[in-house]
């Protein structure tokens, strides 16, 4: 242990849409409670937060065919999509109580509203597609869904993917007026503002290089000024990692029970985007596909009109790859660093039964530019490549873990891990990401503080509403709150396409 050490309450490690909802969450909570930060880049929302490195789909399930899957009856479960829209749900709540408090401002910045869509060719996903619309439009968290298989129709809704399109066999689309294009960046970078505005001490160039428990039950974290070469150490009752894909490494320094035999396995990615304000604007949608047979789910491709800055831009992809690196300014050795003797044979177990997933992803790493303007060519039969141009997305690191199924299971959802006594989480995976933040923090806050929920329950259900409530079996208060987020939220207002 040091003798120079710093004591705080509470420290969170990397500036992302993670770390920063829970310092809001936790200074709306405990505001007395001293926060620290640790940022090993020089600005916050840098890496997976960034508005370049995500596609800013605001997840609500509105759009996004892989939650809800066919059962062998034919029936459509809707159980996953249901559960993402009303984490989705949380996150707005949140976002409006700290507009409507003046804790953070225009909102315009940060979220607008775009149309979601699904689409799909050939009979047999326009049936699936069909069921599913059937199947979502019984919920009322899904209000407002209109399907139509009608070439003439579409021609409306998404007249560059129509123009120059051969029919020659079935097409349908859903689309949600009250979809969402958020910019977590923006968002993220807003939150630490607001978080540096109540003295939360913010450390930026400041890399975590190990945590360490003390003889009293804290945690102990060494740190490397970046700007000088110095080594600080900081010590607290409670450490949140959020590193994004550095998340791993520093959870298995710590040494704690529940981080053996997890191992990580990072997804590169690669979109096209467009600012060509001609081709810009006869696009106005998020147009989600369905993921080609063999593909993971975080390679759906879409077209997705994106805010950002004060430009419109469009974006195409993602175009999944394998690279080593836990973080897009991450290192070669990231992967082969974190396997240790007691994850071996989980990453063993995951290799051997990912082969498929691997060839996609060097199928994927190995596409030249032609090939991805065939595959942009689905969504816009007569784009140009001169339009387009490669931007290197974020770095996802997917979970590998024993389950019941196995050892060595993959997964792509997140996962809280959290030691017995609550003093450490960290946050695992990235998917759906920083769409459902705020549930993925609430979750944190209830298995590391259960001593203070019932405390800060009030609170809780003030800044949002339907905490531990499901909107979609009160479809009253679904209305209530949807209707008083979209309007402090600014999302009523709808932009007409131009053509
Ligand atoms: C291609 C792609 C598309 C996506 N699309 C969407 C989408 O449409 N919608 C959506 O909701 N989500 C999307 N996501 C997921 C979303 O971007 C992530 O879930 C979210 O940004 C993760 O936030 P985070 O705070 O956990 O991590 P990050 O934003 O990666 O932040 C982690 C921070 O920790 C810092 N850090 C790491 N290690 C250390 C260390 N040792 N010391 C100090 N600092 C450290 C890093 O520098 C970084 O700033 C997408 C992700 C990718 C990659």
């Amino acid at each position: 242990m040091s003798g120079m050490q710093k004591k705080t309450d509470v420290i969170l490690i990397g500036a992302g849409v993670m770390s920063a909802t829970l310092g809001s969450l936790l200074k709306e909570l405990a505001p007395e409670w001293e926060i620290k930060v640790f940022e090993k880049l020089a600005n916050a929302g840098e890496e997976s937060t960034n508005e370049w490195n995500n596609a800013g789909t605001g997840h609500a399930a509105l759009c996004e065919l892989n939650y809800t899957s066919e059962k062998a009856d034919g029936s459509i479960d809707i159980r996953k999509a249901v559960n993402i829209n009303e984490q989705f749900q949380l996150s707005r709540q949140f976002w409006s109580f700290l507009v409507s408090s003046n804790l953070i401002r225009n909102p315009q910045d940060f979220i607008k509203p775009i149309p979601h869509m699904s689409l799909v060719t050939g009979d047999e996903n326009v049936s699936f597609l069909k069921k599913r619309f059937k199947a979502l439009s019984d919920v009322p968290l899904f209000q407002g869904m209109e399907f139509s298989d009608d070439p003439e129709k579409l021609k409306e809704w998404i007249p560059l993917i129509m123009e120059g399109r051969t029919l020659n066999e079935p097409i349908a689309a859903t689309k949600v007026d009250s979809g969402t294009d958020v910019n977590f960046g923006a968002l993220t970078r807003m939150l630490f503002d607001h978080l540096k505005s109540k003295n939360v001490e913010i450390y930026y160039k400041h890399k975590i290089k190990d945590i360490k428990r003390t003889s009293d039950g804290s945690w102990e974290v060494k740190v490397q000024n970046l700007d000088n070469g110095k080594i600080e150490y900081h010590t607290a009752k409670f450490v949140f990692i959020g590193g994004g894909g550095g998340s791993l490494p520093l959870l298995q320094r710590t040494g704690i029970p529940e981080s053996k035999h997890i191992g990580g396995f990072p997804v590169s990615g690669l979109f096209m985007v467009c600012k060509n304000p001609a081709v810009v604007a006869q696009h106005h949608a998020k147009v989600y596909g369905k993921a080609k047979i063999g593909a993971p789910p975080m390679s759906v491709p879409h077209l997705d009109t994106r805010y950002i800055g004060n430009q419109k831009a469009l974006l195409f992809g993602p175009f999944a790859g394998f690279s080593p690196k836990f973080l897009k300014t991450g290192s070669n050795l990231d992967l082969i660093c974190s396997v240790k003797p007691n994850n071996l044979c989980t990453m063993l177990a995951a290799g051997a039964k990912e082969m498929a997933l691997t060839k996609y992803l060097i199928q994927q790493v190995m596409l030249s530019n032609e090939k991805r303007l065939e595959e942009l060519r689905e969504f816009i039969p007569n784009a140009k490549i001169e339009d387009w141009e490669i931007v290197v997305a974020g770095q996802r690191v997917q979970v590998i873990k024993d389950t019941e199924a196995g050892k060595g299971a993959l997964q792509f959802g997140t996962e809280v891990v959290s030691a017995a006594d609550g003093s450490v989480a960290a946050l695992l995976g990235a998917s759906p990401g920083a769409s459902t933040a705020v549930n993925v923090m609430l979750k944190v806050l209830e298995k590391c503080f259960p001593q203070h929920m019932k405390e800060w329950e009030p609170k809780i259900k003030e800044m949002i509403p339907s905490y531990g409530v499901s909107l979609a079996e009160n479809p009253e208060l679904f209305q209530e709150i949807h209707a008083s987020t979209t309007q402090t939220l600014g999302l009523g207002q709808k932009e007409p396409l131009h053509r």
